[in-house]
């Protein structure tokens, strides 16, 4: 079968290449790829800089945000044919440490948690691939290709959870539960002001210190370095920042280390990491996509591409939302 794969930390190594069926111990559920959405991380592993391919191996199958269709249920599990399927990401490090023991793999403790198609275990970008049926997760049929979005959803279903979380531990108060939502991207213009808008919420571009008032919480997604520390100045007394970027590099300076702090510091704001998702958020996440508006939703895949043009798949255009991968017709 065909896969896209990747030499991890080697830049311009990805291919779409003929690799051998996925082994049964991969999982006793045989799935056929329909498509397979391409985000932030997956560009960080082309350009070698993310990723580590499985032990004994050089290359990795890339692709953790999946949908699938069963092809074969195997002899467990409660899935048949036809199914629509995703997998989850995470598998929970071998010791287990106390967190992974219970099920909460996305707060590992020990670093040795593994996951598809970023740490040492193959992803989902293949024409087939195989799934332990604990980790599947069944998504509504109505939302066809749109359950690729299941995935990006479940990692905001747990960085939303540990706002809200952290925010009753800090006694933040009703007023930054109360759902005014504002979102800022670089486009002017174009299909995601658009998006924001019909949701009714507030639109921004430029600079997070231009939006003119001062939030409670802030989920910031991009990574990026000038944007992190904006947000740490322009987060309220008392506030919030939940960084779920996985970004590299950037401009290093010792004094605004400082002054980030001492803004944290001056306001009691909370600075909190979330990676990941546990079973809890994959299935707050299917629930969410489910009850949404189809047609808001589908706003979302701006480009569909072949597996065969990898290139302009992995290329990141302005305007893109969430580009697809798609292997077969849902
Ligand atoms: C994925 C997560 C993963 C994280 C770090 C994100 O892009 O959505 O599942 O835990 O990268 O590897």
């Amino acid at each position: 079968m065909k896969a896209i794969t990747v030499e991890p930390k080697k830049p311009g190594t990805a291919r779409f290449e003929e690799i051998p069926e996925p082994d049964v111990h991969e999982g006793s559920i045989l799935v056929e790829a329909v498509a397979v959405g391409v985000c932030g991380t997956d560009v960080e592993i082309v350009e070698g800089k993310y990723g580590w391919a499985p032990p004994g191996a050089t290359r990795l199958v890339l692709g953790h945000e999946s949908l699938g269709r069963v092809v074969d249920p195997g002899p467990t599990g409660g899935f048949k044919k036809g199914d629509l399927v995703v997998g989850i990401v995470r598998r929970p490090d071998p010791v287990p440490c106390s967190n992974c023991a219970v099920g909460e793999w996305d707060m590992c403790r020990n670093g040795k948690y593994t996951e598809r198609g970023i740490k040492e275990i193959h992803g989902f970008m293949s024409e087939r691939w195989r799934i332990e049926p604990e980790y599947a997760i069944k998504v509504d049929p109505s939302l066809g290709i749109l359950g690729v979005l299941l995935e990006p959803t479940t990692v905001i279903a747990k960085a939303l959870e540990q706002v809200a979380m952290i925010g009753l531990l800090a006694a933040l108060g009703a007023r930054s539960f109360g759902l005014e939502v504002h979102v800022l991207d670089r486009m002017e213009s174009g299909a995601k002001p658009d998006l924001v808008r019909a949701l009714g919420a507030t639109y921004h571009s430029g600079s997070v210190k231009e939006i003119g008032f001062e939030p409670d919480a802030i989920v910031e997604c991009t990574g990026v370095g000038q944007v992190i520390a904006d947000s740490i100045a322009a987060i309220g007394a008392n506030g919030i920042v939940c960084l779920t970027g996985v970004g590299h590099g950037g401009v290093v300076t010792a004094a605004a280390c400082a002054d980030i702090a001492a803004s944290t510091v001056l306001k009691n704001n909370v600075i909190v990491g979330s990676v990941n998702a546990n079973k809890r958020h994959w299935f707050k996440a299917g629930n969410l996509l489910a009850r949404a508006d189809r047609k808001w939703l589908a706003g979302l895949i701006t480009r569909r591409e072949r597996p065969e043009n990898l290139v302009q798949a992995l290329e990141r255009k302005p305007d893109d939302i969430k580009v697809v991968i798609q292997f077969a017709e849902v």
